[in-house]
């Protein structure tokens, strides 16, 4: 029998990364140390990190936005893969969590590119707007806390030029996006998420199942 699709099994996974993945030994260490954290698990795959990054060298973005940086290997991916001059606003609420991404970006020389800007995201992103930002931005990574991802998905559409992209992480929420009725707010706020950009006429769409699912929404 012959699927449209290959299911993702864990040795599915454990193969595209042995035949496709190239973490550079930095990226790997703060993958294991973060691994380590009470919630490692939060942090995106390292085929995720490789897919923003190609998405960053493909769209040539050179200023781009991320929403939850975490530990930051989603910032160190799109950072190295930035043009020299490139710049990432990242937002994030932890010094805790961002001290071990400042560490990393410096390692690898690309700490001069990431400006941190601690505190709730949506006043982050308000700050930005209110400062003439809009339509400055080619590409925003969102992957935060998720009963906010309308808010920080509208104001990245506003910052993001006209051909920006914005992605998405989480929006497959490890198979959640099935339960009816939802059991948390989080699974009901993705859900609605995904539903919204379903129809949204602003965008170009595509939901991409890598990792936990990153959807692309092309600005028109
Ligand atoms: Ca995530």
């Amino acid at each position: 029998m012959s699927r449209a699709h290959t299911l993702m099994t864990d040795a599915m996974t454990a193969y595209m990364r042995e035949v496709s993945l190239r973490e550079p030994p930095l990226f790997a260490r703060l993958r294991e140390e973060t691994g380590l954290l009470p919630l490692g698990n939060m942090q995106i795959g390292p085929e995720q990190g490789q897919f923003l990054a190609l998405l960053v060298r493909l769209t040539g973005a050179r200023k781009t936005l991320e929403v939850g940086v975490f530990t930051g290997y989603s910032s160190l991916s799109v950072a190295t893969a930035l043009p020299p001059g490139g710049r990432v606003v990242a937002c994030d609420v932890s010094e805790e969590w961002t001290s071990v991404a400042r560490r990393y970006w410096a390692e690898a020389g690309v700490a001069d590119r990431i400006d941190l800007r601690l505190g709730p995201a949506l006043d982050t992103l308000d700050g930005l707007l209110a400062a003439g930002e809009a339509g400055t931005f080619d590409f925003a990574f969102i992957d935060a806390d998720k009963e906010n991802y309308h808010e920080y998905y509208e104001r990245a559409l506003r910052l993001v030029r006209p051909g920006g992209l914005i992605a998405i992480d989480n929006v497959l929420w490890h198979g959640r996006v099935l339960e009816d009725p939802p059991q948390t707010g989080d699974t009901a706020a993705v859900q609605a998420f995904n539903r919204a950009l379903h129809h949204d006429d602003r965008v170009w769409l595509s939901m991409v199942p890598v990792g936990d699912g990153i959807t692309l929404a092309l600005v028109k």
